[in-house]
């Protein structure tokens, strides 16, 4: 029967889908690629060939699975509970560059690249932060100059999800910002790149990072690379609305990572203090566990009830909601954070060490706090979009 979470039977049956997929196949190899900072590159390939997940929001017509926001959620959801390192790959190819040259990109680019991108022949990433522009993105270095019919760009792109494959080899596609400064210096545009064009290079694989160490986060190089303009994705210097468009699933997205995170957490720490033992009781006779596990079960249900309900309103092609897709994400992704916190709290000594998860999950929930926007951003942003209201819904 369908419920809030599930609105369909089609969502429902997604989500058993997914469950079943990364309980068998997700969960397992989370630690190994954890350890070994690699991304699984094969398993991420069968999430189109055999689930159809790559495109959850594409139209059936470019090879995707023609579904909604929630479904999406949906699938961040489960895979995040089983491995957010490896979900993380997985919302960058098919939320930053999937969906949005869905949503952003003309039927011919759609066409070109978006079945290989749903079927995993193509792994794609999107590129907007760098080494010295992050949050004050309008701030970017990257540049592209017009130049008969291509355009040429120049600069650097950091911390890109999916930017490397392995420790040498680029990802396959990418949709990179850059400024088109003859319009003005606030235009951006937004360009399809892919490997193989030259001087489009990587410039390193980035190593030891706290967690999501499942994806790949990279540094690539942009050095006088023309870019063909059939490759230009929506109008020349309105990149900026496209970004917007595509921030809001983004974001929301994100927060459902956060909710799987939680959710994972609450699992293993309900077992371990019904299971665990102090002073002849269970952990779980104690007022001080009793909170932890409460106050997380809560908040992860407060998170997910607010999530859900801002993804059954977002439209995947029109502006979105910022002050609430920055909500969810503001909201989920601390809450994750401390709900992992507490988890390792409750498992005390075994919390610290692998075995039990917890530790891989705090870490990896960290980066939500950071990654598609800091939290401090959504704090701007939300405080901005609330200023124009006198009154709340
Ligand atoms: C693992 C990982 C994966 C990533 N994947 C991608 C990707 O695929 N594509 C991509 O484009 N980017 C990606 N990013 C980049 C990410 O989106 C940025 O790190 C993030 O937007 C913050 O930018 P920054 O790191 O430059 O920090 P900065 O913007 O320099 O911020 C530093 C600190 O200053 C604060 N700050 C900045 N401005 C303000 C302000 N106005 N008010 C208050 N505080 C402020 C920030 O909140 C933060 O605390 C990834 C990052 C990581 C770590």
């Amino acid at each position: 029967m369908a419920d809030f979470f599930n609105p369909t039977e089609e969502h429902k049956q997604l989500r058993e889908m997914v469950r079943s997929f990364a309980e068998r196949e997700v969960a397992p190899q989370a630690e190994e690629h954890d350890r070994a900072e690699r991304f699984n590159v094969d398993l991420f390939r069968r999430l189109g060939s055999e689930l159809g997940l790559l495109g959850v929001t594409v139209p059936l017509e470019f090879g995707g699975s023609g579904m909604d926001a929630t479904a999406a959620v949906i699938v961040h959801e489960e895979l995040a509970a089983a491995d957010p390192g490896f979900c993380l790959a997985y919302l960058a190819h098919s939320m930053l560059f999937v969906n949005n040259l869905a949503v952003n990109g003309n039927d011919d680019q759609r066409q070109r690249i978006l079945p290989g991108a749903c079927d995993g022949t193509l792994i794609g990433g999107m590129c907007m932060s760098e080494p010295n522009a992050g949050t004050d993105v309008l701030a970017m270095g990257t540049v592209a100059r017009e130049d008969g019919d291509h355009f040429v760009l120049d600069g650097q792109k950091m911390w890109i999800t999916n930017g490397a494959i392995s420790d040498s080899e680029l990802g396959d596609v990418f949709l990179v910002y850059a400024k088109q400064e003859e319009r003005s210096s606030r235009a951006l545009s937004l360009f399809l790149v892919e490997k193989g064009t030259p001087g489009f290079s990587l410039g390193q694989k980035i190593h030891n990072k706290l967690g999501m160490r499942a994806s790949t986060t990279a540094e690539l190089v942009f050095d006088g690379v023309r870019v063909p303009k059939e490759n230009l994705v929506s109008a020349p210097g309105g990149a900026v609305k496209s970004m917007m468009r595509n921030l809001a699933i983004e974001r929301v997205t994100l927060a459902a990572m956060s909710l799987g995170i939680a959710r994972r957490s609450i699992e293993i720490m309900n077992d371990y203090a019904r299971d665990r033992a102090a002073f002849g009781q269970p952990l779980n006779r104690f007022g001080q566990i009793q909170r932890h596990i409460a106050e997380s079960y809560a908040e992860y249900m407060a998170g997910r009830a607010y999530t859900y309900q801002v993804a059954s309103q977002l439209s995947l092609d029109a502006f979105g909601n910022r002050l609430d897709s920055d909500g969810v994400k503001l909201y989920c992704s601390t809450m994750g954070k401390n709900v992992a916190d507490r988890a390792i709290q409750v498992l005390g000594g075994y919390g610290y060490v692998g075995e039990y998860q917890v530790e891989r999950l705090w870490r990896d929930a960290k980066l939500l706090e950071i990654g598609g926007g800091t939290i401090e951003a959504h704090h701007k942003n939300m405080t901005r979009d609330l200023s124009g209201l006198d009154k709340l819904l």
